[in-house]
């Protein structure tokens, strides 16, 4: 069955500890794996890092730049010799491959997002193989995505991929760092978020160490592609033909399962693209409400009101403890909102002097977070 593949892999795997050369054997044996899995008749994404070390290197720099504009200019110089060895080596097995360069903000709105869509589509369609980055030459800070293992896990939820695969340097997650502590036991599999939560809480405490300090941008990777329905997988980037294993059923690396999921794709984008604006706190009736029967959300439920957003922003919606339970579009803006909450929909135009919306969020731009 085919089957829409992400390959995710990181600068420590694409480059020698030794001497920050590339690791081309490890590369040429990725390339050689997604051109067997394409001709097999998988649809295959890479998600690469690397531009910001390869410039480094092609500009003689000693260290990683630490400046926002450094690293941009640092990036812009590394992304085409990056693309240079991807297209030399794709081409020697006759695969095109294509260069996507992507920012937060062409996922936040829906209309680019639907267009990145797209674009993907057709780009599987033709048989290509999409090499995803972060636009990092133009990427302004607040609107990043940050780290290449959420954008790669945000790409795996826009076109609905079946697996997520985040190479990394070590073979799988364990219980406790392995090099210090003989008891420590592999993970090899994560069922449910709520195992995944306490993974969560584990790596991002002081006592725990997973071997690597980028576990936890992967575990929260896991978490957004599971949520949209991706299986994900955690295992060694020096042993890229894994992938191949793996998707054959061998229980190689940390595994995560696919959680049930919004199936729409307008909710999908809701719940992973969009960036929330605020906070609304909710009353016991309306969690329940919202939660258990599926309702939208009216102002009468509204506790109080955090943060400034507008009409149409994306807030989520929390119980009194402050705990996430859905996320939606907003049909009044915070200072309205300060106004109406509390009150009766009737009650609404009286207050504002003029008839808005009947609910607050309506059920169609509802998720709920699980
Ligand atoms: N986009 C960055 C680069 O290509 C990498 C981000 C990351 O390491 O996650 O260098």
């Amino acid at each position: 069955m085919s089957q829409t593949i992400i390959v995710k892999i990181g600068t420590s795997s694409l480059t020698q500890v030794t001497n920050g050369n590339l690791a081309l054997s490890t590369i040429a044996t990725l390339v050689e794996t997604m051109c067997n899995l394409q001709r097999e008749g998988h649809r295959l994404v890479l998600v690469s890092s690397g531009a910001v070390g390869v410039g480094s290197g092609q500009l003689g720099l000693k260290e990683r730049p630490r400046t926002m504009a450094r690293k941009q200019a640092v990036a812009a110089v590394g992304q085409g010799r990056l693309m240079r060895v991807y297209d030399d080596l794709f081409t020697s097995l006759g695969q095109p491959i294509a260069q996507v360069l992507l920012t937060r903000s062409d996922l936040m709105q829906r209309d680019r997002y639907v267009n990145a869509y797209n674009t993907f589509q057709e780009l599987l369609n033709l048989g290509a193989i999409p090499i995803v980055n972060e636009n990092d030459t133009v990427a302004v800070e607040e609107l990043q995505f940050g780290d290449n293992d959420r954008l790669s896990a945000m790409v795996a939820s826009l076109i609905e991929a079946d697996w997520l695969f985040l190479l990394t340097d070590v073979d799988r997650l364990y219980s406790a760092d392995p090099r210090s502590n003989p008891d420590a036991q592999p993970i090899t599999l994560i069922q449910n978020l709520e195992e995944l939560t306490q993974l969560q809480v584990e790596t991002s405490g002081t006592g725990t160490n997973w071997g690597t300090g980028g576990m936890f941008t992967k575990i929260e990777a896991a978490r957004i592609a599971t949520s949209a329905g991706v299986r994900t997988v955690i295992t060694s980037g020096q042993h890229p033909r894994n992938i191949a294993k793996i998707l054959q059923g061998e229980p190689i690396g940390t595994q995560f399962e696919a959680q049930p999921h919004a199936s729409n794709a307008r909710k999908r984008w809701i719940a992973n693209a969009v960036i929330p604006s605020g906070k609304i706190y909710l009353d016991r009736g309306a969690v329940k409400a919202i939660c258990k029967r599926g309702k939208s959300l009216l102002a009468a439920g509204i506790l109080d009101v955090v943060g400034e957003f507008e009409a149409s922003d994306a807030v989520q919606l929390c119980d009194s403890q402050g705990q996430e339970m859905a996320r939606g579009l907003v049909n009044y803006s915070s200072a309205e909102l300060q106004k109406i909450q509390g009150y009766r929909s009737e009650e609404i135009p009286a207050i504002l002097g003029y008839i808005g919306a009947d609910t607050v969020v309506h059920r169609d731009n509802l998720v709920l977070i699980s």
